[in-house]
């Protein structure tokens, strides 16, 4: 683990171990933290504060662009350890390093815009000035599907903020997390402005940043259940939450829209990182008129996927992440079928040469969806895509918020006037039109409802990082 400048065992000694989800094999083993280990880091945090939080703008924008170069020059090592612990195929590991890496140039830039204001007083001799000034140590909490750029999307604002970080990444991706703290030491970042603790008991980890005074804000990225855990155990103390949780997107296809693009965009929004994105499409409401056509090019495009080991050439989709993982894919599934959903491909598990002891899952369609279903109201989280048909803009508004979640939603269209309407009309944080993508460090991602509270990306990101300090200052 990476406490105070130093690379530590845990205080008990204990180690995990890591899997590679396409083969079963351990990879890798690291320290398996407790409070005490936790405790250590918070401390070497705060101890680094001061100093951090003090230094001009541009010094703490050239650590962080020094790490945008470590990292970017380091990509193939570290897209590659992604894949081994993640699973998802190379290609799309080495986007995330880069877009991962992406926020740290972009906050090193923002750093320097970190304004203050003036206020008209009420008096002549008084005078009004809000300062802005970093939180404070924040603890931070990362999940397993992006365990390259959810880290780097953390710290990159919490740095150009002043802030300094303790970072707990998931138990079955710690190694990514690892590596970046090996260039924060290569890139000189003063020691305790960064400490990465690995754990296999999170909640110890995760309680320890709830009742440490020291932890000023946590920021989460995980699932709404532990969210609102966190978000319950933060007010005690009252300290500040970011929370992106999970999400139940639904991507709309109206009949005026280009369906290949549609396709494409179902495709690549389901199937990445083999449905495990936060902002996957888990729910394809298409027009009615044009279902059929709609379906039958979808087919044809899911069954082209190549499924298989991410280090291999030309696989699209690579293992769920864990067991665990796949038993929630398959419940939904079966309890689709069960329900009257019809399987257009796909619909099990896949076994044989290859396949032997990863989790890996045939890419599926399913139609003759119904709202009762499970796969509607839950985050599937796997590579199953269910398609729902709609007549009416008005009823698939109603039924597209009908979830307690509250993340991304998409629209493919080509009519202004329905794309002003609907966006308006979604209840989510995040809505793209006629594109599958998002995640841009210039941009606010998050959720409303359940999906969580705050920003990651752009200026809004940065102010969850920042307090107000109002000055009131009478003239002599
Ligand atoms: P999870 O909540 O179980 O785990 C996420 C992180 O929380 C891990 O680091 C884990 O170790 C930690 N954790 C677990 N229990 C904890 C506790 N009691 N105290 C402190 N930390 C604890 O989630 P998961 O199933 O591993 O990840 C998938 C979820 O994350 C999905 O719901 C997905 O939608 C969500 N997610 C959201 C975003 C977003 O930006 N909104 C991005 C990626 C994933």
């Amino acid at each position: 683990m990476y406490i105070g400048g130093e690379w530590r065992e845990a205080v008990s000694g204990r180690r995990f171990e890591v899997t590679n989800p396409a083969t079963g094999e351990v990879i890798a083993t690291v320290p398996d933290a407790g409070r005490e280990d936790a405790r250590a880091a918070i401390e070497a945090a705060h101890a680094a504060f001061g100093e951090w939080s003090s230094l001009p703008a541009h010094v703490r924008a050239r650590y962080m662009r020094r790490l945008y170069d470590l990292i970017v020059q380091n990509v193939d090592r570290l897209a590659r350890v992604l894949t081994e612990e993640n699973g998802k195929p190379l290609a799309e590991a080495k986007g995330e390093v880069f877009n991962g890496a992406e926020y740290l140039n972009w906050y090193a830039e923002e750093t320097r815009r970190i304004y203050g204001e003036t206020i008209p007083s009420s008096s002549r001799r008084t005078r009004i000035w809000v300062l802005r000034q970093p939180v404070g140590v924040v603890g931070a909490i990362t999940p397993w599907n992006f365990p390259s750029s959810m880290v780097t999307r953390k710290i990159a604002p919490a740095l150009a903020a002043g802030c300094t970080v303790v970072l707990k990444p998931a138990e079955q991706t710690p190694l990514s997390a690892l590596l970046i703290a090996e260039l924060i030491h290569e890139a000189g970042l003063p020691a305790g402005v960064v400490n990465v603790v690995t754990t296999l008991d999170p909640a110890a980890v995760g309680q320890e940043f709830l009742e440490n005074r020291l932890v000023r804000k946590i920021s989460f990225t995980g699932s709404t259940e532990v969210g609102k855990h966190l978000m319950q155990g933060a007010a005690a103390q009252m300290k500040r939450v970011s929370m992106e949780l999970g999400g139940n997107a639904p991507f709309i296809v109206f009949e005026d829209a280009d369906l290949d693009a549609a396709v494409q965009g179902v495709v690549i929004s389901k199937f990445r990182n083999a449905g495990q994105t936060c902002i996957c499409a888990n729910r394809i409401y298409v027009q009615e008129s044009i279902a059929p056509a709609f379906t039958e090019r979808l087919v044809e495009a899911v069954r082209g996927l190549r499924v298989g080991h991410g280090l291999e050439e030309g696989i699209n989709v690579g293992p769920l992440i864990d067991e665990a993982a796949y038993v929630k894919v398959e419940g939904h599934v079966s309890d689709a079928r069960g329900k009257g959903a019809r399987v257009l491909t796909g619909g099990h598990r896949l076994t044989g040469p290859g396949f032997d002891r990863g989790f890996f899952y045939a890419p599926t369609l399913l139609d003759q969806v119904s709202d009762e279903m499970r796969i509607v109201h839950e985050e599937t989280f796997g590579p199953v895509a269910p398609i729902l048909t709609f007549r009416t803009e008005e009823e698939v508004i109603r039924r597209a918020n009908d979830t307690n979640y509250g993340l991304a939603a998409y629209i493919f269209t080509r009519n202004l006037g329905r794309t002003v309407r609907v966006s308006e009309a979604l209840e989510y944080g995040m809505v793209a039109v006629n594109d599958s993508l998002l995640a841009v460090p210039q941009a606010p991602f998050g959720g409303v409802k359940e999906s969580g509270l705050g920003r990651e990306g752009g200026h809004h990101g940065l102010d969850d990082y920042l307090e107000y300090k109002y000055l009131s200052v009478v003239l002599d």
